[in-house]
């Protein structure tokens, strides 16, 4: 099967366990939204996250992913750092600008979910870039509909962040299918023209997720093998869904 021309189809029952794992990755991004106060170490984080998943029947879709194995639960990306930042001793601070990033999996079937947090008061164009962010994970889902095609998400991301200002939008990094793994086709570019790509149809699950910084969208993978940041050294701000296509639109999969 070309996944090219075809996205995977889930049936109502796998859907149903997906929200199942996908309101594990809801709560507990909003367990840690609330936990993520300066003075708190992201080591910290990760520990109310491993307990928050496990205590729920659900197991850690991060933990030894990839390769060099990811070795914690959650993403935690820093300010400068847009995605897979590594959970480490590292002491939150007023003003810092952080998204978690969390997956989980229930019987088999996982929900990819990612949040921007303000740390005790953040700056205006700050808080902005979080807004823009997550409005154009907005954009992306109402444009999630039976009978269009891929890459009107994509564009409807895209046009949110540039109707907004002058934002960098990654493009190395991507959306993508998600079911009975964590990555799976399509990749969902947060850019690019409308009208191209599969047709989507009831059933189709993908992760939203734009990326965007105060800066260029160039990005440098920093030593520790994971942590992707701006190269030009700009602020970003990380927003993310499993989103599901049910016969009465588009269903956020990943709500707590
Ligand atoms: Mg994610
Ligand atoms: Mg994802």
């Amino acid at each position: 099967m070309s996944l090219l021309n075809r996205i995977e189809i889930k049936t109502a029952e796998e859907i149903a366990l997906m929200r199942r794992a996908g309101a594990v990755v809801g709560q507990t991004l909003e367990i840690l939204r609330v936990s993520a106060k300066p003075g708190v170490s992201l080591q910290e984080l990760n520990a109310i996250a491993a307990e928050s998943i496990s205590s729920r029947g659900a197991t850690p879709s991060f933990l030894g992913y990839g390769v060099p194995p990811f070795p914690a639960v959650i993403c935690t990306s820093v300010n400068d750092v847009i995605v897979h930042g590594i959970p480490d001793d590292r002491v939150l601070l007023d003003g810092d600008l952080l998204s978690i990033d969390c997956g989980a999996i229930v019987e088999g079937w996982h929900g990819d979910a990612a949040i921007t947090v303000a740390v005790g008061s953040i700056s205006a164009e700050h808080q902005k870039l979080s807004d823009v962010c997550r409005e154009s994970l907005n954009a992306g889902i109402a444009a999630m509909v039976a009978g269009a095609k891929l890459t009107d998400i994509s564009h409807a991301i895209e046009s949110s962040i540039n109707a907004a200002g002058n934002y960098g939008i990654l493009r190395e990094y991507t959306g993508h299918g998600i079911g009975t793994s964590m990555h799976m086709d399509p990749a969902v570019p947060n850019y690019g023209p409308a009208g191209k790509g599969p047709k989507l149809s009831v059933g189709n699950v993908l992760a939203l997720e734009p990326m965007i910084t105060l800066g260029s969208a160039q990005t440098q993978v920093l030593d520790d093998d994971w942590s992707v940041a701006s190269a030009d050294g700009s602020w970003a701000s990380h927003w993310e869904h499993t989103v599901a296509i049910t016969a009465s639109g588009p269903q956020i999969l990943t709500l707590p």
